[in-house]
């Protein structure tokens, strides 16, 4: 009989790949984790128990087969593993390095929830694709018949691109118009190189473009071309442009100069990366170097604000939330990252003032959590006469994103928004209430994540594709 490979983990402990020591790390921008060896990654695979039932794979949006793509990678069947591995996610490699996966696949993982630590399977997925890439297994799409259909795909974001990889796999003609000069939207501008390295995303591009994938940049639809233009053009249009209005800080000196928006100092940081001259980060405006930096926010942009100003050499870098530890949205894996670089956190502080313009510090007022509101969170309040001055030149709002208003952006009245902005879509399809028009990703569900995004598009793409095949029965008829 031949030796069980798996249901190692009552003796093999988790291992997660090393990571580089904060002093090492925290004054550049690659990423903090290093590869599996092959042995490791084999090892780290054999701990799963192959479940009957696998709750990781119920709780990953995207449902990968991870329990078979384990028990390959433990037997050292590692193409065949990628094979499975791609065949529902557009980009493993992506989703292992940054998808929260303390909430997701690994949080649900029935080795965690008995108390040996779960199977690190976003590790062991980087590592499948991330070794498919070196082995030359990663193919340009190759459909096997051309279609006459094309569609437009507004966004070139994770949901866009996700959708393009899906329809451009079954012949049809894609576009994507995107108002950068770069395609991967947050995931190229946003996320930082300490978390998912700019080659990473640039070879997918790479790999959509000899694939057949068209791609008009630089160009803002609603600006450069109308949304009707698009329309007209194509046999049906996916809106995936994501959500970028950031909501504002309050009270006074809030316009204060010094005061600047978080996706504005990452994207001058992460165009750094690609060595593009910024002239906002040469002037100072979005370069924390030497400066007390606060940043205000408890959310993920927020830590990868405080994160990207240690590495820009800040004299101090501190982070107020209003809430607690506990209760703040942001990943406590990226809170720990962040404090063993040097940030410091500064929680139930919020700002109630600014002082100066140029800025020159934050009034902090003190909360306490007060009752549960409505959905059982407990609300923050102000302790009356609890109050300080804190030191900063450079503050960073990282408070959240918002839509923008489509509708009126696009004078496209007949496009149904939510109370929130966000556009009405149907969730599993994205059919909007527009003939041939869908929406995928942060635009309809607000901001959230890339795995999702994924989802949306591949969802949606399959959607489309029906719409089309439709379309051309009743032709034919
Ligand atoms: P986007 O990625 O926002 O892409 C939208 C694209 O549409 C952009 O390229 C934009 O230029 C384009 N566009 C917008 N309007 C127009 C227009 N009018 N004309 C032409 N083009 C247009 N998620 C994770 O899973 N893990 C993380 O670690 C993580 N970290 C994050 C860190 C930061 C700082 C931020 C801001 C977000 C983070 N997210 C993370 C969230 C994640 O990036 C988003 O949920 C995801 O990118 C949404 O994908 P999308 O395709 O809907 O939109
Ligand atoms: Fe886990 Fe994300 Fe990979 Fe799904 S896509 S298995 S949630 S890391
Ligand atoms: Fe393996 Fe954990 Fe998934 Fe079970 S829940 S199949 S042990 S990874």
């Amino acid at each position: 009989m031949a030796k069980q490979p798996m249901l190692k983990f009552v003796n093999v402990e988790r291992d997660m790949p090393e990571k580089r020591a904060a002093d090492a790390r925290n004054k550049d921008f690659h990423e903090i984790y290093a590869e599996f060896a092959d042995a490791k990654a084999k090892e780290q695979a054999s701990r799963c128990s192959q479940c009957g039932v696998p709750y990781c794979q119920s709780h990953c949006p995207l449902h990968n087969n991870i329990p078979d793509w384990l028990r390959l990678t433990a037997q050292g069947r590692l193409q065949e593993a990628y094979d499975l591995s791609q065949a529902t996610n557009t980009f493993p490699e992506i989703c292992g390095r940054i998808c929260p996966q303390d909430r997701l696949c690994e949080g649900n993982c029935v080795i965690e929830q008995s108390g040996h630590g779960t199977v690190t399977i976003g590790a062991v997925e980087k590592y499948i694709t991330d070794t498919a890439w070196d082995k030359g297994w990663v193919q340009a799409i190759a459909p096997k018949a051309e279609r006459v259909e094309s569609v437009g795909i507004i966004g070139a974001g994770p949901g866009g691109l996700a959708a393009a990889d899906v329809l451009r796999r079954e012949g049809v003609q894609v576009t994507v118009y995107d108002r950068y000069d770069r395609g991967g939207g947050l995931m190229t501008y946003g996320i930082p190189g300490f978390k998912l390295e700019k080659d990473v995303v640039m070879r997918r591009m790479e790999q959509l473009e000899k694939g057949g994938v068209e791609f008009v940049m630089n160009c803002n639809v609603g600006e450069d071309i109308t949304f009707e233009d698009i329309r007209n053009k194509h046999n049906a249009v996916l809106i995936a442009t994501g959500v970028y209005k950031s909501r504002d800080l309050q009270g006074p000196g809030s316009g204060a100069q010094g005061i600047v928006r978080a996706l504005d100092y990452l994207t001058a940081s992460n165009r750094l990366s690609f060595g593009d001259v910024v002239p906002e980060y040469d002037s100072g405006e979005l370069n924390a170097e030497g400066k007390n930096v606060v940043v205000v926010g408890g959310g993920d942009t927020a830590m990868d604000c405080v994160r990207t100003a240690i590495r820009q050499g800040a004299k101090s870098v501190k982070c107020l939330y209003r809430r607690d530890r506990d209760n703040m949205p942001g990943s406590q894996r990226e809170v720990q990252n962040a404090e063993e670089e040097g940030v410091i956190f500064e929680w139930l502080s919020a700002p109630k003032g600014f002082v100066g313009d140029p800025v020159s510090a934050v009034k902090v007022q003190q909360m306490r959590l007060g009752q549960p509101d409505a959905t059982g969170r407990q609300s923050p309040e102000p302790i009356e006469g609890a109050e300080h001055d804190e030191p900063a030149d450079l503050v960073i709002k990282a408070l959240g994103f918002e839509p923008e208003d489509l509708p009126t952006l696009w004078n496209q009245k007949e496009l149904e928004v939510t109370r929130w902005g966000t556009v009405k879509a149907d969730f599993g399809t994205g059919k909007t209430a527009m003939e041939g028009v869908y929406a995928v990703g942060d635009i309809v569900r607000g901001a959230s994540l890339v795995v999702w995004a994924i989802r949306d598009g591949r969802d949606s793409a399959a959607a489309i594709l029906d719409h089309l095949n439709a379309a051309q029965t009743v032709a034919a008829e």
